[in-house]
């Protein structure tokens, strides 16, 4: 079932427009959009448009497509401007996997989060 669209799937419906969402940038293979509960200034969500249940099952099915993602996160980092290389201060991507580890849409994606001072503190 890995890579076919899933009915009911938030994220699929997403990607294929049946759900509104506020679209920051598009590729070919992924989409980046705001997350409707942000946890920091930017809190972007990039997903790839295919489906898989989460990060480690894309990269181990399709690992271009998952470098395209993290490409795809650096780029939604340098338009918001919080990348170093943009003249921001840094900022943290996360994958939460599993239920346990607070995964609550299983369709892999990446958290794009920056801004503010809340990521100063570390986690790991
Ligand atoms: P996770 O908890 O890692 O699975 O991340 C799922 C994320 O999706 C959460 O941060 C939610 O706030 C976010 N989310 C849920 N529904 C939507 C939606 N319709 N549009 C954008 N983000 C959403
Ligand atoms: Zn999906």
């Amino acid at each position: 079932m890995s890579g076919e669209p899933q009915a009911d799937c938030l994220f699929c419906r997403i990607v294929a427009g049946e759900i509104p969402a506020t679209v920051v940038r598009e590729s070919e293979t992924t989409l980046a959009f705001r997350d409707i509960n942000p946890q920091a200034p930017t809190h972007v969500l990039v997903v790839p448009k295919v489906h898989y249940p989460d990060a480690a099952a894309l990269a181990g099915a399709e690992p271009a497509l998952a470098g395209a993602l993290l490409a795809e996160a650096g780029r939604v980092a340098e338009d918001e401007k919080v990348a170093e290389s943009a003249g921001g201060a840094g900022y943290r991507l996360i994958f939460n996997t599993g239920a346990g580890a607070g995964q609550t849409v299983f369709h892999a994606h990446v958290h794009v989060l920056g801004g503010g001072d809340g990521l100063r503190e570390k986690l790991v």
